[in-house]
C-alpha cells in the first residue's frame, strides 16, 4: 500500500468509527479512563491493520514507509480521538526496542505495544539526573545468570500502567559516565519493584517514582551491549523529538482551530493570532522536514533538538493565546470544555522540560550543530 492508498482507507475508516472512538472529556475524566480509551483506539486501529503500517514486519507490522505512522496520529489527533503525548509513547519506545534487543524479543514484545495490550515507560531520569544523564546512578550488577537493579527513577511516565520499561542503569564505577551504562527492558510486575504516582499541577498523576530494591532481571533483557547503553539512549532521544512533535504539532492545529470556533466575539487579538498561526506552521514545515528523512532511512540525531525547542515554544505560545482570550476558563475549569483548557493551559508549561529541557537543547544545538564550542 502506498501512502495515498493509505490515507485514502485510513480517512474512510475513521470516518465510519470516529464516533465509537471519541473520548469523554471533562472534571471527572480520570486517568484510568483515558489510558483505557487509548489502549481501545489502538486495539481498533491495530484489528483494522491501520496501526500495522509502516512498522517492520518481523515485530508484526506491514512494513511500507514510517510516514504512514505519522500520518496516523495525525489523523486521530486532529479529529481530537486521541491525546498525543500518552498515544505517542509507542513512537518514542519501540523504534529503539526493536533496533537493540534480540530479534525473538522485539517480536514477542512490540505487537502488544502497538496493539494496546500494553503500556511501557522510560526509566531515564533520576533524583539528581535529568539533563546530566550521564551521571545517573541506579545500579545493575550482575549476579549469576541475571541483573540485579537496586536505585531510583522519577518522573517516570504512567509508570503505574506500564508492563515494561525501558531502564538505563550504572554498570560501571560510578565514575564511569556515559560509557558506563546499561539499558534493560524490565517486567513491571518484578518483585521488587515499587511505583509512586506523583500528583502534578494539572490535576493528573501522570508521572511517578519508581523504586528498584534488587530486581532480578534476566541478562536476556539486555538491550545493546553491556556498558553500552549511551548508544540506545542516543538513538531513543532523537525519537522522542521527532514523529511524537509531528503528532503534538496536529493536535495544536486542532485545538487553535477550536478557539477560533469558540472564543467569544472579539477575544481574540488578531496580530497575536497571526503570530501564533505562523508559529505552528513553522513547526510543521519544520517536522515534516523530519519525517521525511527519517522515510528516507536517514539516521535522526541532534538536529531533532530543533524540532523540540520549536515545538514546544510553539506549545506555550498556544495555550497563552487561550489564557487570554478565555480566563475564566484557565482559572476555573468547572466545565468539560474549560477544564480541558485549564488543563492543557498547565501541562503546555511542561512542554519546556520533557524531552529534554529548552535551555539543554540550546546547548545541543549551538554546541553540536554550531559549533560554538564546548561546555565549560
Ligand atoms: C511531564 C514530564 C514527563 C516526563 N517523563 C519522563 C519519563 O517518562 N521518563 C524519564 O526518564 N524522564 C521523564 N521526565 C523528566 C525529564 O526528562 C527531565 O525533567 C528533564 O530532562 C530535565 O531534567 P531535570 O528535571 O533533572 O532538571 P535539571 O537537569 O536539574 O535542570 C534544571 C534546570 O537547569 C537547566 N540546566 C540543566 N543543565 C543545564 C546546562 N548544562 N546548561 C543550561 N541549563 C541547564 C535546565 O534547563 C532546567 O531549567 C519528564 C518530565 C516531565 C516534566
Amino acid at each position: 500500500m502506498d501512502l495515498r492508498e493509505f490515507r485514502a482507507g485510513l480517512d474512510a475508516w475513521l470516518d465510519e468509527h470516529g464516533p465509537e472512538l471519541e473520548p469523554r472529556h471533562g472534571p471527572d475524566v480520570t486517568l484510568d479512563e483515558e489510558m483505557a480509551h487509548l489502549a481501545k483506539v489502538k486495539r481498533l486501529a491495530y484489528d483494522a491493520g491501520w496501526m500495522r503500517w509502516g512498522w517492520p514486519e518481523r515485530v508484526g507490522g506491514f512494513g511500507g514507509s514510517t510516514l504512514m505512522r505519522a500520518y496516523l496520529g495525525e489523523a486521530l489527533a486532529f479529529r481530537d480521538l486521541i491525546e498525543p503525548g500518552v498515544y505517542s509513547m509507542t513512537e518514542v519506545l519501540a523504534p529503539t526496542m526493536i533496533e537493540f534487543a534480540r530479534p525473538e524479543l522485539a517480536a514477542e514484545m512490540v505487537p502488544r505495544l502497538l496493539r494496546g495490550d500494553e503500556t511501557w515507560c522510560q526509566g531515564f531520569s533520576e533524583p539528581s539526573t535529568g539533563s546530566n544523564l550521564g551521571s545517573l546512578a541506579c545500579r545493575a550488577r550482575r549476579e549469576g545468570g541475571e541483573w540485579r537493579v537496586s536505585g531510583q527513577k522519577v518522573w517516570t511516565s504512567l509508570a503505574q500502567f506500564a508492563e515494561r520499561c525501558v531502564l538505563l542503569t550504572r554498570t560501571g564505577t560510578p565514575e564511569s559516565g556515559n560509557r558506563g551504562i546499561t539499558a534493560l527492558f524490565v517486567d513491571m510486575d518484578t518483585p521488587g519493584i515499587t511505583v509512586r504516582p506523583i500528583r502534578a499541577m494539572h490535576g493528573r498523576d501522570e508521572f511517578c517514582e519508581v523504586f528498584f530494591d534488587d530486581v532480578r532481571v534476566p541478562l536476556d533483557r539486555t538491550l545493546g551491549e553491556v556498558d553500552g547503553g549511551w548508544a540506545v539512549a542516543m538513538d531513543l532521544l532523537p525519537y522522542e523529538r521527532s514523529t511524537s512533535l509531528w503528532h503534538r504539532g496536529a493536535y495544536l492545529r486542532q485545538r487553535l482551530a477550536r478557539l477560533l470556533g469558540s472564543a467569544p466575539e472579539g477575544a481574540l487579538d488578531p496580530a497575536e493570532l497571526g503570530e501564533v498561526v505562523q508559529q505552528v506552521f513553522a513547526f510543521q514545515a519544520r517536522s515534516r522536514a523530519t519525517q521525511h528523512r527519517m522515510a528516507r532511512g536517514e539516521r535522526l540525531g541532534p538536529e531533532t533538538s530543533i524540532d523540540k525547542v520549536m515545538v514546544a515554544t510553539t506549545e506555550q505560545a498556544v495555550y497563552d493565546l487561550v489564557a487570554g482570550a478565555v480566563p475564566a476558563d484557565i482559572a476555573l475549569g468547572d466545565d468539560a470544555d474549560g477544564d480541558r483548557w485549564r488543563t492543557e493551559f498547565l501541562y503546555s508549561r511542561a512542554a519546556t522540560i520533557y524531552g529534554g529541557s529548552a535551555e539543554v537543547q540550546r546547548n545541543i544545538i549551538a554546541r553540536r550543530l554550531l559549533d560554538l564550542g564546548a561546555e565549560r
